[in-house]
């Protein structure tokens, strides 16, 4: 059994002006804890540039939120992932479930997007995972299932293994509503299962899912050492570094 690098990865979300984004990235340099966690932090597009100048010589590696699936072009407000890759940026993450759910993103646009970001040679964080009336109804593993299937399940062996999955239960993405140690390790099995049956048993045990929703500094240990669970998504808490810092010593 191979082991896998943990990530902690921050979504700053649209928060933070330029110079409150700096000073963060200065704070998470300045009190960064001996870790063997990768740490990732994803500010706003119009960030991207500043906050890698800022961390770059360091361990810490920066993540858009989002790109286009288009390479260039006629597309008002649009952001290339060329132009991701050239502010310094190494990540991108897409299909967040609030790029799903407000901005209608699919999981055939989603793959697009993928695929561009890896032609870019940006690795992508996947962001998958049911809503509250699909938990309730027992949907859960179907709802992911099909969000590997149509979007992960197009891309090759080694794309996938390069893939950082998110599973983040859209029910508590802010809401302040944690899945419980046994709910994320479960779901995690399952994703990993999922992609065992697809690929093969190397694919499955050396790509990483990350959990996301609600982790904090109280919650973080339980769930980041779970065995399946191989680092969090943090959206709210990634924006005080106090907190964020706690987090990446959990991850230890
Ligand atoms: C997220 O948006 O990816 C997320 C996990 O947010 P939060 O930690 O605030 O629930």
């Amino acid at each position: 059994m191979q082991m896998r690098k943990k990530i902690i990865a921050g979504n700053w979300k649209m928060n933070l002006s330029l110079s409150e984004g700096e000073k963060l990235a200065d704070v998470i340099m300045a009190e960064m804890p001996a870790t063997t966690a990768e740490v990732i932090i994803a500010p706003s597009f119009i960030h991207l540039a500043n906050v890698s100048a800022k961390v770059r010589g360091t361990s810490i590696k920066i993540a858009a939120q989002n790109c286009s699936q288009h390479n260039a072009g006629a597309y008002t407000g649009e952001v290339s992932a060329e132009m991701i890759k050239s502010s310094g940026a190494y990540y991108v993450i897409i299909g967040h479930s609030e790029r799903r759910v407000y901005f209608k993103e699919s999981n055939e646009l989603l793959l697009q997007k993928i695929n561009k970001a890896i032609e870019y040679k940006l690795k992508v964080i996947y962001c998958i995972g049911e809503n509250l009336a699909q938990r309730e109804a027992g949907n859960h593993f179907d709802i992911v299932h099909e969000q590997l299937k149509a979007v992960l399940f197009n891309l090759s062996a080694q794309a996938t293994v390069d893939t950082i999955i998110a599973y983040e239960p859209v029910w508590a993405i802010g809401t302040g509503k944690t899945a419980t140690p046994e709910q994320a390790q479960e779901m995690h099995a399952y994703i990993r299962d999922t992609i065992k049956t697809h690929y093969n048993a190397d694919v499955a045990n050396a790509v990483r899912i990350l959990y996301g929703g609600s982790c904090n500094e109280q919650n973080a240990a339980s769930i980041l050492t779970l065995p399946d669970v191989d680092g969090g998504l943090i959206g709210g808490a990634s924006l005080k570094a106090e907190s964020f810092i706690s987090i990446i010593k959990a991850a230890n």
